[in-house]
């Protein structure tokens, strides 16, 4: 694949770039090692200053970074400010709460000094996707500095100004040379990176073929892995549920960034008594998103990322129909230039058809009817995936039997899945392991250290 930025909105070829060549990745390499000793040795809060300095650069910078996002991906230019100034809350939030959660842990031994450390591994390579490129990078950024460790980015190779304007980011915020770089490779540069041996880590937020990869490669080298894969999440629409408020935010929760957030509600399960409601007033909802260009703010819904975007979501929907889906909207890319697709609702859907089973990664809602709470939770659960859940219900009593039986990083009731630093983020089955955000991302990258100290015996 190219590194290149071409225009979703347009089509347009806007940028190319070289890859680095194996010089420009070792000098990378290298920085990053000679880095890791220094910012290690850096006191706390000179390192969160350096977070906060990021915060304060994302706010003023917010348009420029924003209009830099959609012009790679495509994203609506409203949820591109929304990203960057989600990045800035939560860089802050971490400069505020790292010291409290890396403060050592002391436990009560008798005759003992004993504590829990937390102490960086290294240097840690984050593989990254495009379809949250400020998000996802600063998510992994800001708390794996924060404990000490040093970055080196590995954007998707179609955001590559993102990856450049985020380096530069650190590099203005103070962070000494080497503590954040990004290099400019491909995917099959990936392989080289693990198994060199001054990277301790990696983290990455991708595909599942590409979770698997890198996994395995990681695995072999013994070196910790998080691992931020693919969804298909239940949106679970129980008897009681207000109708009206679960289609309308049920299509937020399916179109948010043009369809194609590992999180979105994709299958939507519905309880039967209530199910031709629901789907009357979601297909309404679906009909109603304006289609057009992300810079305009009449826009509900813009591009898909690219091309091979379109022709992916195109091809699972087209097998989901010819295995006997019925179309209920959409269901075809928009003749017009860039990467459009009409938002598409499809029911009835057999074991066998794609859409069933597999992620669908763009703005393509499947409806699901069921008989009663526990046959949604066994469909909900009969998938390979476990990210997030949504449930909506008036029965608070069903909606925690439900929420804890669901297989899934999180649930959310009577809302739409949402990340938030306060809270760990991640997956179970093949959604992927190890958690981001909160405590926990934060822990991730550490060596997680015991110390007992015993007075020696006096001579
Ligand atoms: P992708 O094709 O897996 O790419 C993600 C990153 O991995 C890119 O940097 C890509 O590099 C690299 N990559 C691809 N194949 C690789 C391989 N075999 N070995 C090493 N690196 C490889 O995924 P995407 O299409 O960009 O993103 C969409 C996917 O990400 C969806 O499945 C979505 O659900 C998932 N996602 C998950 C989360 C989460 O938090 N769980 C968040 C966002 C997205 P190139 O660009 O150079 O190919």
């Amino acid at each position: 694949m190219s590194i290149a930025t071409i225009n979703p909105a347009t089509g347009e070829t806007v940028a190319r770039f070289e890859p680095y060549d194996a010089a420009a990745v070792e000098t990378r390499i290298a920085n990053a090692a000679a880095a890791r000793d220094v910012w290690r040795a850096t006191p706390l809060d000179e390192r969160l200053a350096v977070i906060r300095r990021v915060a304060d650069i994302l706010d003023a910078r917010r348009d420029e970074y924003a209009a830099l996002m959609t012009l790679e991906m495509g994203k609506l230019l409203s949820a591109a400010r929304d990203e960057a100034a989600k990045c800035a809350m939560t860089c802050r939030w971490y400069a505020d709460n790292a010291p409290r959660l890396l403060a050592n842990d002391y436990v009560d031994v008798e005759g003992e000094r004993a504590w829990v450390a937390y102490q960086p591994l290294g240097v840690v390579l984050a593989v990254m996707p495009w379809n949250f490129p400020f998000w996802q990078v600063l998510r992994f950024a800001a708390p794996t500095l924060a404990a000490g460790n040093v970055g080196l980015l590995k954007h998707a190779s179609n955001v590559p100004q993102c990856a450049l304007a985020l380096e530069a980011l650190f590099a203005e915020a103070g962070a000494p040379r080497g503590v954040f770089q990004a290099l400019l490779v491909g995917s099959d540069a990936v392989e080289g990176l693990l198994t060199d041996p001054r990277i301790a880590a990696a983290t990455l937020t991708g595909s599942e073929g590409a979770g698997r990869s890198v996994g395995a490669i990681a695995g072999g080298q013994l070196k910790k892995t998080v691992l931020e894969l693919g969804g298909s999440d239940p949106f679970i629409v129980l008897a009681t549920a207000d109708v009206d408020a679960a289609a309308r935010v049920g299509v937020q929760a399916r179109m948010i960034n043009n369809g194609q957030s590992c999180v979105a509600a994709k299958r939507f399960i519905v309880h039967e008594r209530v199910a031709d409601e629901f789907t009357e007033k979601f297909v309404a909802h679906v009909n109603a998103l304006a289609v057009g260009d992300p810079t305009d703010p009449a826009s509900a819904i813009g591009p898909l990322a690219s091309r091979r975007q379109v022709e992916d979501v195109d091809h699972q929907v087209q097998q989901s129909v010819a295995a006997g889906a019925r179309l209920l909207a959409g269901g075809r890319p928009l003749d017009r230039p860039g990467f459009y697709y009409a938002p598409t609702v499809l029911s009835d859907l057999p074991q066998h058809a794609p859409a069933y089973h597999e992620e669908v990664f763009g703005p393509v809602a499947s409806i699901f009817r069921v008989p009663d709470a526990d046959a949604a939770v066994a469909l909900a659960n009969g998938s390979r995936y476990g990210l997030g859940a949504s449930v909506w219900t008036r029965d608070m009593r069903e909606a925690e039997r439900v929420a804890l039986a669901i297989e899934s990083g999180s649930v959310f009731v009577n809302a739409m899945m949402a990340s938030d630093p306060r809270f760990p983020f991640g997956g179970v089955k093949a959604s992927g392991h190890g958690r981001e955000l909160a405590a926990w991302g934060l822990r991730e990258f550490t060596n997680v250290k015991t110390i007992r100290m015993r007075p020696a015996a006096s001579p």
